[in-house]
């Protein structure tokens, strides 16, 4: 059943797509919409677009105050909106109705913090050296924005961009990802009730080599806001080489979750299910390193077995799933082809490693106790459901494994010992840190990772800031002319 066909959002209108490709329910491996594909003369549409309504008076002169309630309202919509478009998401990624209603309920907050934020953010005076002049810093918006995202929670990833951006006073031009692009592109049709200007954002989807690039690379574009893999990272990078746009970069992860025996381990262990199998382990937070004291590595194991194999595999609409499938074919095949390479280097497996469902791009639950932190399953970012464990004797031996990667975005630590929170909190290589919980997140705190990871934060105070440039405004106020022209002042 192909029926459903979405619409790209420029300038204000959904377009008739000039070409189309089909989107698949990941939990039955077929397709079930039709998606437009924007070409380059799309993309140049949109970005001419953004810049228009960059400087149309509408745009420019309307004041932070009222931007900011144009993103409440928003907020407000996405909140009222959340079942449908956690529907949409569902069906088009296969992540679980239990997680898309929640977190996309939760997106509205994001909207409304920004909302809340566009008219608090100041410019400052200087106390300058120079006795008779005056000089004021102006943030002024950085200019027209592409945003890029990936297919897993696409809205949420979105509202990190859209949320600063618009408050800072940008346009935009966001990209959703090919695979899974159904609850943004109908999300477009809220930001238009919302009533933002046509062409202040515009929403669409295509593929990476021809849309994606043509976005990043654009003349217009000031500020690239990508989110993705790191390979498809550099393609971006170099992309910008074009434009010079400023650009953050949010990547991929290998993050490591560290337990100590004296933990409380049946928090902890809920807590590494939490980090590994929720969202199907396709998260960039994903604790894919368990890294586990050796005198309880055995017992917290076998809980962790009991636990992976209790869990509800089904289908992502049943409120009752604890987890759904993955969200493409290609995927899998990843998956499935770094395990096999890992059990074969001498990988145990202790559980899973199979495909639980007939139909659809189901994996289940897996868990490798690695043996050595050269497996191809400790290294690689696998962005599913894959574990893979080591032991450790010291605090020493735990902290090197943790910052055996060159990733860096999360980390957890599960300890009783507050000396030893803290100082695992300090030394760990990583934008997060989770002292005895895991997967938490909030529009007030900075979000980002170290190397490989990425580049800048998103969410947090700072956030519209990176949206924003500086202009110094010298003032001479003395009615003395000018001294010496010569000399510099
Ligand atoms: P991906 O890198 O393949 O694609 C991301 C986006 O980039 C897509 O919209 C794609 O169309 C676009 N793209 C592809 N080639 C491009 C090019 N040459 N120029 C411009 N755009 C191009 O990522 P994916 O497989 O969809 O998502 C998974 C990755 O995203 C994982 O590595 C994951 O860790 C990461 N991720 C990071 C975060 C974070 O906040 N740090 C959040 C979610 C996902």
């Amino acid at each position: 059943m192909t029926d459903a066909l979405f619409r790209n959002f420029i300038d204000g209108r959904f377009d008739e797509p000039s070409a189309i490709f089909d989107s698949v329910d990941p939990s039955a491996g077929t397709a079930w919409a039709r998606m437009p594909a924007a070409s380059e003369a799309d993309v140049d549409r949109a970005v001419e677009a953004a810049h228009r309504a960059l400087r149309s008076d509408l745009w420019r002169r309307m004041t932070a105050t009222a931007r900011g309630k144009l993103l409440v309202k928003l907020g407000d919509l996405v909140a009222a909106n959340a079942g449908r478009l956690a529907e949409l998401e569902t069906r088009d990624t296969g992540k679980i109705i239990r997680e898309t209603r929640a977190q996309i309920a939760y997106v509205g907050d994001y909207y409304r913090y920004y909302g809340g934020l566009a008219d608090k953010h100041e410019g400052t005076h200087v106390p300058v050296d120079k006795a008779d002049l005056d000089v004021t810093i102006r943030r002024e918006p950085i200019g027209v924005v592409a945003a890029v995202v990936p297919w897993n929670s696409q809205l949420f990833l979105s509202a990190v961009k859209l949320g600063p951006a618009l408050a800072a006073g940008c346009t935009i031009v966001l990209k959703a990802s090919e695979d899974g692009p159904a609850p943004l592109l109908a999300f477009a049709e809220l930001v238009h009730e919302a009533g933002f200007p046509a062409g202040v954002v515009n929403i669409l989807t295509g593929f990476g080599h021809d849309c994606g690039r043509r976005l990043t690379s654009h003349p217009l574009v000031s500020r690239v806001a990508f989110t993705g893999g790191p390979s498809t990272a550099r393609a971006v990078v170099r992309n910008t080489a074009e434009n010079l746009a400023y650009t953050t970069l949010e990547l991929g992860g290998k993050s490591p979750v560290v337990v100590f025996a004296d933990a409380d381990l049946d928090s902890a262990a809920n807590a590494v299910v939490a980090g590994i199998f929720a969202a199907t382990g396709q998260s960039c937070v994903a604790g894919s390193r368990l890294l586990v004291e050796r005198s309880v590595k055995d017992e917290f194991l076998a809980r962790l077995k009991r636990k992976a194999e209790a869990i509800r595999i089904g289908d992502p609409q049943d409120p009752a799933t604890e987890m759904g499938p993955l969200a493409t074919l290609r995927q899998r095949d990843w998956i499935e082809k770094v395990v096999a390479e890992s059990l074969t280097a001498g990988g145990m497996l202790v559980t899973g490693g199979t495909r639980p469902v007939g139909s659809g791009f189901y994996y289940a639950p897996t868990i490798i106790d690695a043996g050595s932190a050269d497996l191809p399953c400790v290294r690689e970012e696998l962005f599913g459901p894959v574990l893979s464990v080591l032991g450790f004797d010291s605090e020493a031996q735990a902290l090197a494994l943790a910052n055996d990667t060159p990733f860096g975005l999360a980390s957890g630590v599960f300890t009783s010992n507050l000396g030893k929170a803290h100082r695992m909190a300090r030394d760990i290589h990583a934008g997060v840190v989770w002292v005895n919980t895991y997967r938490a997140v909030s529009p007030l705190v900075p979000f980002g990772g170290y190397g490989l990871s990425g580049l800048g934060r998103e969410g947090g105070l700072d956030a519209i800031r990176d949206y924003t440039r500086s202009k110094s405004v010298w003032i001479k106020t003395s009615d003395e002319p000018i001294p010496d022209p010569f000399v510099m002042r």
